[in-house]
């Protein structure tokens, strides 16, 4: 007969954002915390997402700088500093050891006392009960009083006529670094796909991005997408819209992508069309756990899925697909495991685009407002019209905010510049605090800042 299942207070299926912030804390409240991890210890953010892609944007923006530098002022005799170009080992390394930093003090923090942390593969067996097999082939079966599932989501690989004849790469095995292609073609044109275009063009790739969609970035509104793109055409990304991927096929040297309006040859395929949740073999129904029609976990309000007791979040659960939000997540149950009440209900999720020069979006779009009735008024004006872009030398992009014409409610804002993801926060704080959009356009900003167009932008409004 099986043994009987060790008993935790708490069983983690999954150590992404979520799941190791909650194993952490309730290890450190006292109860017996067990946590499983297939393969990546972090989970995906610090080891195959936002760190090592941000890291490399990072490089990304210095080689324009160096390449740039005469520009400001800047000689280095004898270097031609205009032809600079990346050192890929020396670029890996960086990456890795940014990455590898972060593993290593996870690795640390999840040796806590009460924490019992293994790698392996994780399924249900029946409620509440969880199989892992380890690493090296063993087997423990682990009941938890409450489970969370926090098994996010990896790269999505659609049906695409002779895709799985040719050799291709999602964003991981972008990360790898193991070569910058002299003709990258890039399937998809949201975050992903746009970070990478402007990325990889930095670092000295012939970019094509294709977008099946009227405009990339779906989500936002035209002008934005527009805005977005016409930055990355400056930056040398041929970007190709309303064009789907139809069948792929391999010309000896490389690919070539035959589309609804043509055909791009690469010498490199990059597929970022979307990411899947990982849910296949997890035996959900043995636990109960139901799914929704779009494959994500079920959860409520709370987080709780179709099964008592069981948790889900993170991508997994449906949560939009960011680190914070699944932090977020983190907190709605820290709160409810504690006996406060909380929910994911009515919650402001920004996000920024790390591409050049980035987007921060907060709340509604315009035509988000519009579609949803709102009597709104828009703002906007150019970058340029901001002192600190001028002097930074980046006077591309706008700021946009929209209002609501008579509470004076900040519906939301897209702001495309140097340091939008920054700047974003400022806003998203005023909605927080329910600031009427009179009250930040007078906000005494320090000058010169990138935060000061949020003065600029609202004076346009009267
Ligand atoms: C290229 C890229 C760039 C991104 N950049 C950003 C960014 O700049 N900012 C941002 O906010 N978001 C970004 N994201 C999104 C962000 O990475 C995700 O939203 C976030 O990591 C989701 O976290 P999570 O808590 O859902 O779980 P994850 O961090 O995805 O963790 C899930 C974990 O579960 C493990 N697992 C899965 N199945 C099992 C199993 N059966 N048994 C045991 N373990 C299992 C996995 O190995 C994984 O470690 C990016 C994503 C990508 C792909």
């Amino acid at each position: 007969m099986a043994s009987a299942p060790e008993k935790y207070d708490l069983v983690v299926v999954g150590g992404g954002k979520a799941g190791k912030s909650l194993a952490m804390l309730r290890a450190k409240m006292g109860d017996k915390v067990f946590m499983v991890e297939r393969d990546k210890i972090g989970g995906t953010c610090i080891n195959v997402a936002c760190i090592p892609t941000k890291t490399l944007v990072s490089s990304a923006r210095r080689l324009v700088e160096v390449r740039t530098a005469a520009s400001y002022g800047v000689d280095l005799p004898g270097a031609d500093l205009a032809s600079a170009r990346v050192d890929l080992q020396a670029l890996r390394a960086r990456k890795e050891s940014v990455v590898g930093g972060m593993v290593e003090a996870h690795k640390k923090m999840f040796a806590a006392p009460g924490l019992d942390f293994v790698l392996g593969t994780a399924k249900f067996v029946g409620p509440k009960t969880v199989e892992a097999t380890l690493a090296d082939g063993s087997v423990r079966v682990v009941e938890g009083e409450k489970v969370l599932i926090n098994t996010g989501t990896t790269p999505a690989i659609p049906p695409i006529e002779g895709l799985g004849d040719v050799a291709y790469w999602t964003s991981e095995d972008a990360l790898r670094l193991t070569e910058i292609p002299d003709r990258l073609v890039i399937l998809g044109g949201g975050v992903i796909g746009v970070e990478m275009a402007s990325m990889m063009a930095a670092f000295g790739a012939n970019v094509t991005l294709i977008e099946g969609g009227e405009h990339i970035l779906a989500r936002e509104d035209a002008d934005v997408a527009e805005e977005m793109a016409a930055n990355l055409a400056a930056q040398g990304v041929t970007v190709r819209t309303g064009e789907r991927a139809m069948r792929v096929s391999s010309d000896g040297e490389g690919v070539v992508v035959h589309t609804t309006a043509g055909e791009v040859a690469g010498t490199r395929l990059l597929v970022a069309l979307g990411r899947t949740p990982v849910t296949k073999g997890l035996g959900l129904e043995a636990a109960g756990v139901e799914l929704t029609e779009r494959g994500f976990v079920k959860v409520d309000s709370r987080l709780e899925t179709t099964a008592p007791g069981v948790y889900a979040a993170g991508d997994v659960a449906g949560t939009p697909q960011f680190t914070h939000a699944s932090w977020n997540d983190f907190r709605v149950l820290r709160d409810l495991f504690a006996g406060k009440e909380a929910s994911t209900e009515g919650r402001l999720i920004p996000w920024a685009v790390f591409a050049t020069p980035e987007l921060g979006r907060v709340g509604m779009s315009e035509s988000e407002a519009r579609a949803a009735g709102r009597d709104i008024r828009v703002a906007k004006v150019a970058a340029a019209a901001v002192p600190r872009a001028k002097t930074h030398g980046h006077v591309e992009g706008f700021y946009k905010v929209v209002v609501d014409a008579e509470t004076e409610e900040i519906l939301g804002a897209a702001i495309v510049a140097e340091s939008a993801s920054e700047v974003i926060a400022a806003v998203q704080t005023a909605m927080l605090g329910g600031l009427p959009w009179p009250k930040l356009r007078d906000a005494v900003i320090a000058h010169p800042t990138m935060a000061e167009g949020l003065n600029i932008v609202l004076d346009s409004l009267g």
